[in-house]
């Protein structure tokens, strides 16, 4: 029951991702998701009805849910119970995005923006197509959804040079998170002894951040 703000929800987790971010906190579900069971449709159905006047909404996170093909058709039964829908998302995938729109079936967007796009080649091993990225953007700016980019702040990949970029592709959207880095997770045994920022360190780039957008939250210090 987390992360929507201001409901109460179910998490759901998708396996596989199109990043292998070395920060990435879900290490299992990205490089090895067969070996996690496969959660039948029927099971989760019966047990969200369970919750049924408890919860307001499911988030569904990853892996990336925006690769799994099945996601449109499970949001689709999400709504016909009149549940609200969170999508957490790395946003490369903008066609998948626009649909998902289109059909009214995510009720607020979380797109993680990671570094710069000159820097998202270390965040896989393969290249990483950024314009899908930029397309993303574009298409939530126009979106009457509820929507926030939001910035995890590892000191090795976003400081000043990237919170400008970032925040030069932001403009004119309304919200944008930055948050604190807890390195004990990281799918890369070197990133857990990476240092993280201190409090001050976070809200001075959270006032530079607010150059770009209307709201500028900080999470997790
Ligand atoms: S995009 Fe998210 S789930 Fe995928 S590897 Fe990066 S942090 Fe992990």
């Amino acid at each position: 029951m987390l992360d929507f703000p201001g409901r109460v929800a179910s998490l759901v987790f998708t396996g596989s991702c199109n990043l292998t971010c070395p920060f990435c906190h879900n290490a299992g579900l990205v490089l090895d998701p067969d070996s996690y069971p496969d959660y039948p449709l029927d099971e989760l159905l019966a047990d969200l009805k369970k919750r049924e006047g408890f919860i307001d909404g499911v988030v569904i996170s990853g892996g990336e849910p925006t690769i799994d093909t099945g996601l449109p058709a499970f949001l689709s039964l999400l709504k016909e119970r009149d549940l609200q829908v969170k999508l957490d998302s790395n946003g490369l995938a903008p066609k998948v995005i626009a649909d998902l729109l289109e059909q009214h079936l995510v009720d607020y967007f979380a797109i993680d923006m990671k570094t710069s796009l000159n820097r998202y080649h270390e965040l896989h091993t393969m290249p990483v197509a950024t314009e899908a990225l930029s397309e993303t953007v574009d298409i939530l700016k126009q979106a009457t959804v509820e929507v926030e980019f939001r910035t995890t702040c590892i000191p090795h990949l976003v400081a000043e040079t990237e919170i400008d970029a970032i925040g030069e592709l932001l403009q004119g959207t309304q919200l944008w998170v930055l948050q604190q880095y807890v390195p004990l997770h990281a799918m890369v045994e070197e990133w857990q002894e990476l240092d993280v920022y201190r409090p001050e360190q976070l809200y001075a780039l959270a006032d530079r951040a607010r150059g770009y957008v209307d709201q500028v939250q900080v999470r997790g210090i």
